[in-house]
């Protein structure tokens, strides 16, 4: 029952009902990117898997948000743990470049003081989200990219993998034989948080679009693009095509909205994705959460990899979706 199409669907519609009138105790949503979702081609049983890979980052994270710790921590845990499922674009699976290597980006702000932190087009990094953590927390910085950022994570005892290859995947090594990359991906993924004390955070990482070329950077580590976090607006991570969500500043435009227009997050994110994307063919979706515990989770393509969990005065309610 709880992976039903028309059930999900109905429990969505329910909670973007409701999403203005709850007091939520805490927040987490996360995405597993937005796409054509030809992962699932031909396989249909493997929804069900994905639908338990999601299931498990919200029992992670909402674990962490239980026990009254911080927004960020679940962020960092929750992304980790959707990086080392090789289901996902991010991590162990992630997609090729032309070349058949992997470069991945990450980033993550916390919306207490909007430090952040990102990495980009890294190669030896376990986990991203770990490197732009420690980005965040451990120098003056917001981005670093390449062997630059490499050096510092293994300065900073961040775990490494000595191959490139360590990225791939039976089916990735398959793309990179038949150099078809362009055909078939996983997801991105994201995590936005509110926690108990009303702090928000947001993640992201990826290993890019598919076919992208050597060097390509797209909007995931770029704060206000792909992630941003602002306690006094909302938490935001994007997934889709890039270069998209780059010219239209995303995440940060959400909170602009919220924070300059008032509008509610809903309405802010619907506008940007299908008013301001959608007729310049940009596809993809967002996570977000205002700082009271409205959220929203809109896409524009055929399908997001997507979960909420939360907690309000009539307990706890989660569920997670692939379709509209
Ligand atoms: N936004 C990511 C990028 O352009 C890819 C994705 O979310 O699927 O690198």
């Amino acid at each position: 029952m709880l992976y039903n199409k028309g059930f999900l669907f109905l429990l969505f519609l329910w909670v973007s009902l409701l999403s203005t009138a709850q007091e939520r105790e805490y927040v987490l949503l996360i995405h597993g990117g937005a796409g054509s979702m030809t992962a699932l081609e031909g396989e249909p049983k493997k929804e069900v898997i994905y639908y338990s890979a999601l299931d498990s980052a919200l029992t992670i994270g909402n674990e962490i948000l239980s026990s009254g710790k911080d927004a960020i921590e679940a962020v960092v845990a929750v992304v980790t743990y959707l990086e080392n499922n090789p289901l996902f674009n991010a991590g162990v699976g992630a997609t090729c470049t032309t070349e058949g290597t992997f470069e991945l980006d990450a980033s993550i702000m916390d919306g207490r003081d909007l430090s952040a932190g990102a990495v980009a087009s890294v190669k030896h990094i376990k986990n991203p989200i770990m490197a732009a953590l420690a980005v965040k927390e451990k120098s003056p910085h917001v981005l670093m990219v390449g062997t630059g950022a490499e050096d510092f994570a293994r300065d900073h005892q961040i775990e490494m993998v000595s191959d490139n290859i360590y990225f791939a995947t039976p089916k990735t090594l398959k793309w990179i034989e038949e150099l078809k990359a362009k055909s078939k991906k996983n997801g991105t993924v994201g995590c936005v948080a509110l926690d108990k004390k009303g702090n928000l955070a947001a993640g992201t990482s990826t290993g890019g679009t598919a076919n992208k070329l050597k060097g390509r950077i797209g909007d995931t580590p770029l704060i206000g693009a792909g992630t941003y976090a602002d306690n006094n607006s909302c938490a935001v991570s994007c997934t889709g095509h890039g270069e998209y969500f780059i010219r239209h500043v995303v995440a940060y435009n959400l909170s602009a909205r919220l924070k300059y227009l008032n509008e509610d997050i809903e309405k802010a994110a619907h506008h940007i994705i299908h008013e301001e994307l959608s007729p310049h063919a940009g596809m993809g979706g967002l996570i977000a959460i205002d700082k009271k515990g409205n959220f929203t989770l809109p896409f524009n393509s055929p399908g997001m990899f997507r979960g909420f969990v939360y907690k309000d005065k009539d307990g706890l309610h989660r569920a997670v979706g692939i379709h509209p």
